[in-house]
């Protein structure tokens, strides 16, 4: 049935009947010429005792408010009563109405109390509901925690749900909706849910090296219901809400032991991360109604890992972006390690697996898994640091042979790379060649006459700088939560199954948000004027990308400039020359936010430990052998070439065995 429709009758019922009390052409009587009923769209209630306040306002024929006695009925007391001043409570299954009376104007509103059950189905939008019972167990100004009643033993206390809600109110919710926007209201509760499910838990396969950590699906924003010429999302929760891993201290879900400090670790940083994706998806769907609706995974994802960082430097309590973050400043104090481990590790774990394979990923890859999300969100931090959109990507072309002082670059494109000679001039030479794939794959093979084995650049490491090993005994930069390393290729599949099952609904899901919006706001409040984090790490950039009509490259392109491309290659040849000490070295070559030289060797996924750095994971190959490699769209690969004083290599590229076309593009960095 249509809700929406039901109650459009009711509101043109109230006007006949006001209209024929009075009859004829005489005026109408002082008092109430209509009646108001807020919310006025069927109510949803889970379980008995379930209460729900409605508010009815008597108005005269300009629509003043004017007072009057309102009464107030149901017509099915069994289900839901309503007290004197509107306050339903629901008092067993069913459906009843609550109607709100002012002499003969009335208006009513359907109550329905269900059981407590959201459905829990992670491989099917819309079909085959697997409903859980849950109860309430906490709630905030913004956010309703609940728990499944078949939780297993040992979980949660009331105590961490109140945390976890307190730190939601005081870190999620105004680093989220400040950087990427309110999210819609869809079910009028004023809450976001987060539903503390095993089922969940039952994603992740026993024995399994990952673990899936929560998830959003947006599902849950279509209508469950519909006329017969609009498609429904019977699956639908109709709730802004997300789905979060719950402790397991005894391993009753496919014996995967989970306990309750592990599970805690990571529970605000997973549910920054899903609240980006209700934010993204709810504005895509509703507020921006010609919107592409899903965003790409990739987009989506980088956002999401966007957001753990933009948690990170609320968390530490005065790190803010583009101050080259190395570990000495995060060695600084326990809050700053903390915040790290909680909202940054993932992010540079990801950021190191991708440097480790850089020729088969790139940020804008489809496949969203563990080095493509490293990548993108590395690539959304440097785009947004970069500035100014449409800034050039000019470097100089070589020359023949190629000559170049200590931190000089240029650029060889397509065929002319091929063959060419680089000289080293009057002492010995160092250089870094950086092959990046534009807009196709490639196979190519590198090889060189003449080069001598280099190591390394400059400064090979800053690794931990002078930090003493006293200043980290108490935490160490190191995966935020030992063992668990959080499932992507869940997530992955969970996005294709929002893009099998649901963009054929959009258009119906927008229609009936259209017929209701009228009837109240649909979003949150606006927020305050002055920002209300502590730190303010606000940048407008975040909320350009969500509220964009546009998805994936075009996106970015809307917001950073045509040439994407262009800037994927200067990004590519940043990961070997920033923070090796080059001198004037120019932005596009940076990673302004942070010092990756520095804070990755000391992951302890990179070797890294209390006593000394590991390395920095980037995979450089040295041209004293010939060297074959694929690269992907947007893949790089990096060759290091040295060159013994007064003498020339020569240098010789090919793709599929032939003359490079125009998509294989070299960057030529001396770096000694
Ligand atoms: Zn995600």
């Amino acid at each position: 049935m249509n809700i929406f429709a039901a109650t459009r009758f009711m509101v043109s019922a109230a006007i006949v009947i006001a209209a024929s009390a009075c009859g004829g052409d005489d005026p109408l009587p002082p008092g109430p010429a209509r009646l108001d009923l807020a919310p006025a769209t069927e109510q949803r209630l889970f379980g008995v005792g379930a209460t729900v306040q409605l508010t009815a306002t008597p108005k005269d024929e300009s629509g003043n408010p004017v007072s009057a006695n309102v009464t107030w009925t149901s017509d099915n007391t069994a289900v839901a009563t309503v007290n004197s001043s509107g306050l339903v409570t629901a008092t067993g299954l069913g459906t009843a109405r609550v109607r709100a009376s002012v002499g003969s104007l009335f208006q009513e509103v359907t109550i329905v109390v269900s059981e407590p059950r959201y459905n829990v189905n992670a491989t099917s939008a819309c079909s085959s509901p697997d409903l859980r019972q849950f109860k309430v167990e906490t709630e905030s100004a913004h956010l309703r925690i609940v728990s499944g009643l078949d939780n297993p033993p040992g979980g949660f206390t009331t105590q961490d749900y109140q945390a976890f809600a307190a730190t939601f109110e005081s870190l999620v919710w105004p680093v989220l909706t400040e950087n990427f926007g309110m999210p819609t209201d869809i079910d009028k509760n004023g809450k976001v849910i987060a539903f503390f499910t095993r089922a969940v838990n039952e994603l992740t396969p026993a024995k399994s090296q990952s673990v899936v950590g929560g998830f959003f699906f947006g599902r849950d924003l279509f209508p469950r219901a519909g006329s017969p010429r609009l498609q429904a999302c019977a699956g639908s929760n109709e709730a802004e809400m997300f789905y979060m891993l719950v402790p397991d201290p005894t391993g009753v879900v496919n014996e995967n032991v989970r306990t309750v400090e592990s599970v805690r670790r990571l529970t605000i940083g997973v549910i920054g991360h899903e609240f980006q994706h209700l934010i993204n998806s709810s504005r895509r769907l509703y507020i921006n109604q010609s919107a592409m609706w899903p965003e790409t995974s990739y987009m989506e994802e980088g956002l999401s890992h966007i957001a753990e960082e933009l948690l990170f430097y609320e968390a530490s309590g005065g790190l803010l972006p583009r101050q080259n973050i190395d570990i000495d400043m995060l060695r600084q104090s326990q809050q700053r390690l903390d915040a790290f481990n909680s909202y940054m590790s993932s992010n540079s774990g990801r950021f190191s697996s991708y440097l480790r394979s850089t020729h088969d990923n790139a940020p804008y890859q489809r496949d969203d898994d563990l080095q493509t999300r490293g990548a993108i969100w590395s690539f959304l931090r440097y785009l947004a640091d970069r500035g100014t959109p449409g800034t050039p990507f000019a470097e100089p072309v070589c020359g023949e042979p190629v000559v170049l002082t200590v931190g000089g670059r240029c650029r060889i494109d397509g065929a002319a790379g091929a063959q060419f000679n680089v000289a080293a001039g009057s002492s010995l030479g160092e250089f870094t060649i950086v092959a990046f794939s534009a807009d196709a794959a490639v196979s190519t093979n590198a090889s060189a006459d003449g080069s001598l084995a280099v190591t390394g650049p400059p400064s090979p490491s800053l690794g931990v700088g002078g930090a003493s090993p006293t200043t980290f005994a108490s935490a160490s930069i190191g995966p935020a939560v030992a063992g668990l390393t959080l499932d992507y290729a869940f997530h992955s599949r969970l996005r294709m199954i929002e893009r099998r099952d649901l963009p054929s609904h959009v258009s119906a899901a927008r229609a009936a948000y259209a017929r209701t919006a009228s009837l109240g706001p649909r979003t949150y409040s606006a927020q305050a004027t002055a920002p209300l984090l502590a730190v303010s790490v606000v940048e407008p950039v975040w909320s350009q990308l969500v509220n964009s009509n546009d998805t994936g490259i075009v996106n970015l392109r809307g917001r950073f400039g045509a040439d994407i491309t262009g800037a994927a290659r200067d990004w590519a040849t940043a990961h070997y020359v920033d923070d090796i000490g080059l001198s004037g070295l120019p932005a596009q070559y940076r990673h302004p936010s942070w010092n990756f030289r520095s804070v990755l060797p000391a992951l302890s996924s990179n070797g890294g430990s209390p006593s000394g750095p590991g390395t920095y994971p980037l995979k450089v190959n040295q041209l004293t052998t010939s060297h074959s490699v694929s690269m992907v769209d947007g893949g790089a690969a990096y060759y290091r070439l040295g060159v013994a004083p007064t003498t020339t290599s020569t240098v010789r590229f090919t793709v599929n065995g032939a003359v490079p076309p125009a998509n294989l593009k070299l960057t030529v960095v001396r770096t000694k």
